[in-house]
């Protein structure tokens, strides 16, 4: 017998960090569909040439400028042919947006909170990129997800493989969560060597091509620390049965371990296109235009034991799981902060790591925190951060 599957119904998307990695590739698979998915609403931070010509070919119904000098630009030329939000009031707008069924929340660090909550409260269908979300977040966000039935599926692709090896299995036969990590641009060097390494190398990541910050936390490991909170929030999973390990060819996505010793990992070409996907159509994989995996030309799956000693923000990740409270928003603001110094070459690689070491052992940790508590807990530690990145440069002079 021919089975028939029903057809999924079409999705509006509001895309909200339609100029980054995620955003340009997640507009890559509505070309590739344009009967499954039609744009609503973009968002940008302050690209606004790439958001205009975005508007030109999605006609989507509104977009926001988070910058507002910008968006009063762009307001002026689009000349009322579509809506102009601006701020972090109109990235809120943008979340909550009507016409808009489904949010690819693609934001990079802190803001995204906000516009996640909004999108919760407005009963939105969540595509989710944007981890630091719920590593500061996750005690505020998962209730509310779970209160409102909302369907919340993770694009970072340990995550996706994880849901993908839990679909249609029972969580409590799970024993072990293993997510995967390449080790980044700087694995098996020391502390020694990576004195003085410069921007360009930390952007180079051996095998994802990814926005600036996200390469830089997997330069750090940070990203990995960061991943085993969105794991614990995501699967419900405590942080003891998380684990990490190297794996440097980024082809086995993670695993997930049962009671009777079996294993099931994803495994695929590191092409962030399949999780944001499936993150749109599961339960269903439709087409997407990628080469058949060639194993015979992989050769080989290495693994090692990750680095926590010279990799220091892995380890504070790792407590940060373990603790959970303010001080998981605590260690991703202070490394929002730290990241975009680094980016613009005012502090060195290992600055980020002490700075951000140093602010987590001045905070004072609320385990069961508010909203407000963690916006709060957030302001904190970027004065903080800014505070120590100042005194670590006078000590050098
Ligand atoms: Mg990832």
């Amino acid at each position: 017998m021919i089975m028939l599957m029903p057809s999924r119904p079409h999705q509006r998307l509001a895309i909200l960090g339609s100029t980054g990695s995620i955003g340009t590739q997640t507009l890559d698979i509505v070309d590739q569909h344009p009967n499954e998915f039609s744009v609503k609403v973009l968002t940008a931070n302050g690209s606004m040439e790439l958001l205009e010509k975005q508007v030109h070919q999605y006609r989507p119904e509104a977009v926001c400028l988070v910058d507002e000098t910008k968006a009063d630009a762009l307001k002026k030329k689009m000349k009322g042919s579509v809506h102009v939000l601006s701020g972090y009031a109109g990235l809120n707008e943008a979340a909550r947006w009507e016409n808009a069924d489904t949010i690819v929340q693609a934001l990079v660090g802190n803001i995204g909170m906000k516009p996640t909550i909004e999108a919760i409260h407005a009963r939105k269908k969540i595509a989710l990129a944007n981890k630091e979300t719920l590593v500061s977040a996750g005690a505020v966000v998962m209730p509310l997800v779970k209160k409102h039935h909302i369907d919340l599926t993770p694009i970072d692709s340990e995550h996706s493989a994880i849901f993908q090896c839990l679909k249609g299995e029972n969580v409590n036969e799970v024993t072990r969560l293993i997510i995967t990590c390449s080790g980044g641009p700087f694995r098996g060097k020391t502390l020694n060597q990576l004195e003085g390494v410069t921007r360009e190398q930390a952007l180079n990541h051996p095998t994802w091509k990814m926005g600036g910050k996200i390469t830089i936390d997997s330069a750090t490991l940070m990203n990995k620390g960061f991943e085993v909170n969105e794991a614990m929030w995501l699967y419900d999973i405590p942080a003891e049965k998380i684990d990490v390990v190297v794996h440097p060819q980024s082809i086995i996505h993670s695993m997930v371990e049962f009671t009777d010793g079996s294993i099931m990992a994803q495994v695929g070409h590191h092409d962030m296109r399949i999780p944001i996907q499936y993150a749109l159509t599961h339960p269903s994989h439709i087409k997407l235009n990628v080469p058949p995996f060639d194993f015979v030309k992989a050769k080989q799956f290495t693994f090692e034991q990750p680095d926590v000693k010279t990799f220091d923000c892995l380890q504070m990740g790792l407590d940060a799981a373990r603790e959970k409270g303010t001080v998981c928003c605590v260690l991703n603001a202070a490394n929002d902060t730290c990241v975009e110094s680094f980016l613009k070459n005012e502090i060195e690689f290992l600055d980020i790591q002490r700075t951000i070491r140093e602010v987590v052992s001045r905070h004072k940790n609320n385990k069961h925190p508010s909203f407000e508590d963690v916006l709060h807990a957030d302001a904190w530690a970027r004065k903080e951060a800014q505070k120590i990145m100042r005194e670590l440069k006078t000590k050098r002079k």
